[in-house]
């Protein structure tokens, strides 16, 4: 079938869940036997999101390909299970990076470079390469229709939107119906406002998904479609779902499907089959028992910053058919060398310490590292975490009390150093002191080869592995003999042995560190098996105490 695209745009606010809508809408035409591709289009000028604080932005998403994107990826792959890559998310940065290059080889021929159509054919080329790649690709426009930095984009696909004309070319847009307490009522105006602002820039969205936290009376709905020039039934209220696994149910269960088929003509498709993700809510719904998880962060008041980790901690409990509470713990409050942290992790069954940059909270970190060593509690550290268990291990076992890594200080002895050279496909990569901090990391896919008998080959069934990885600095293979003398087997190496992957305690219940990033791979129907494990291995500690 020819490819057919849907564009989905948000008004009103930021927030809406439009990401999540876009990757429940990918679910569910999946589940009628469509092939569906997602991609991103951000507005701002970064070329990519590799460089903004996770504080600001969430999460940085890292592609098998080694694109560093936006998190709404994450929902895609997390809900089509099909890996995203580089091409599937660009910003206004990349897009005028292009340009300028353009400009500058002389490719314009002598023309004056203008934001159309330069800049607009150039979003449009990036739209039109997935022609053919898919039924359906659905593209999700970051922000929120009105701001300046999107209007390129809006331009863009309303030329590519009458290009292709309507049998291949949808709007689909999000907007959010807010409760007013005084009135008792939701009110449509705003929704009415962002449809305005989007038809006085060429664009006639044909569904309309309203968000609102609670029932939207059948007038209000018809309100909305007659004054935005909308068929009644694609004006889809989109209430909150108890877990956002359940998204695709209930929207499925309003019609979003159903209409953006009927609005390509498609009334013949054949019916969805959403077995398994009721199967999965049932399971979210129904836990036999649960556990608590302290995870020792340092961007633990953003729950956006670790989007990925806590949906792979959901799928290890999902596995497990158990419910896991998130404790989150803010590392840096434990910074000092007279705080404990004991009393924040009294009673968790597991604690995991996830990515992190620079200095601040790590000293936190190491402290709750040695409780769980000490304890016996369950412990998983992710790429910072498992750098801070080797120089825990290396300050309080083997004795070297300066143990540090050359990311915090020039001093010390630098157990964890700067890499400055990899193999990427064949190919060598080399990186200085004084590169750029933008895209230069050691970033996507890579290979490890697992220890024989090493508990990590028994969780994963295998002794070969394909992980994400997204970090500058790496445990210096030089101590290997010093830290496994106490214990810390490095049972995981890049194919060459160069690199440590995996660092494990074999006199512990569980004790793994990982220098990737294992969350990002994780699904609902397929969950990563260290999550697995260690929930499983939580469970079993919450039987002890
Ligand atoms: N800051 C560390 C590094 O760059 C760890 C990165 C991470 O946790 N993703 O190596």
């Amino acid at each position: 079938m020819e490819t057919k695209f849907i564009f989905i745009t948000g008004g009103v606010v930021s927030s809406l869940g439009k990401g999540l809508g876009s990757a429940a809408l990918g679910a569910l035409l999946q589940s009628r036997g469509y092939d569906v591709r997602l991609c991103k289009l951000d507005p701002y000028l970064n070329v990519d999101p590799g460089t903004m604080s996770p504080f600001q932005h969430g999460e940085v998403f890292v592609t098998d390909d080694g694109a560093e994107t936006d998190l709404d990826l994450g929902h895609y792959e997390r809900f089509t299970g099909k890996p995203a890559t580089q091409s599937d998310n660009v910003t206004t940065g990349r897009i005028y990076t292009e340009v300028l290059a353009k400009e500058r080889r002389g490719d314009y021929l002598g023309a004056t470079v203008q934001v159309i159509p330069h800049v607009t054919d150039e979003i449009k080329d990036f739209i039109r390469e997935k022609d053919g790649t898919a039924d359906f690709v659905l593209c999700e426009i970051g922000g929120t229709v009105g701001d300046i930095e999107s209007l390129p984009f809006i331009e863009a696909l309303r030329q590519f939107g009458n290009e292709m004309g309507r049998e291949r070319a949808l709007f689909l847009h999000v907007t959010l119906l807010p409760y007013i307490p005084a009135a008792g009522e939701l009110k449509t105006k705003p929704t009415q406002h962002s449809v305005k602002e989007l038809m006085g820039m060429g664009i006639r969205p044909r569904i309309l998904l309203c968000r609102a936290d609670r029932e939207v009376p059948e007038e209000e709905l018809k309100k909305i479609a007659l004054f935005c020039n909308i068929d009644e039934e694609k004006v889809i209220p989109a209430l909150d779902a108890s877990s956002i696994y359940e998204v695709p149910l209930t929207y499925h269960k309003v019609g979003l499907d159903t209409q953006v088929l009927d609005a390509f003509g498609m009334t013949d498709a054949p019916a969805p089959d959403l077995e398994k993700w009721e199967k999965i809510v049932r399971r979210i719904n129904n836990p036999e028992s649960e556990v608590t998880i302290a995870v020792v962060g340092k961007y633990t008041n953003l729950n956006d910053s670790y989007k990925s980790l806590n949906e792979a901690l959901t799928h290890g409990g999902i596995a497990n058919k158990v419910k896991v509470h998130i404790k989150f713990v803010e590392a840096s409050l434990f910074d000092s060398s007279n705080d404990d942290i004991a009393h924040a992790l009294d009673g968790v069954n597991g604690i995991l310490v996830p990515g992190a940059f620079g200095n601040r909270g790590a000293a936190g970190m190491i402290k709750a590292i040695k409780y769980a060593r000490e304890k016996k509690i369950p412990y998983f550290g992710i790429c910072f975490g498992m750098q801070m268990a080797i120089v825990e291990a290396a300050r309080n076992l083997c004795g070297i009390e300066n143990a540090t890594s050359s990311e915090f200080t020039d001093e010390g002895e630098h157990i964890v150093g700067l890499m400055t050279e990899w193999v990427k496909d064949n190919a060598k990569e080399t990186r200085g002191n004084d590169d750029d901090l933008g895209g230069t990391m050691r970033l996507g896919a890579f290979p490890a080869a697992l220890a024989i008998g090493s508990k990590v080959a028994e969780i994963y069934g295998s002794e070969e592995i394909l992980e994400r990885h997204r970090h500058r600095y790496e445990v210096n293979i030089n101590y290997k003999d010093k830290l496994e003398e106490v214990g810390l087997m490095m049972s995981g190496t890049s194919p060459d042995g160069t690199l440590p992957e995996i660092c494990e305690r074999q006199d512990h219940p569980w004790f793994i560190g990982v220098q990737y990033h294992p969350e990002l791979k994780s699904k609902p129907f397929d969950p990563h098996p260290l999550f697995v494990s260690f929930i499983k291995a939580a469970i079993e500690q919450g039987r002890l105490v």
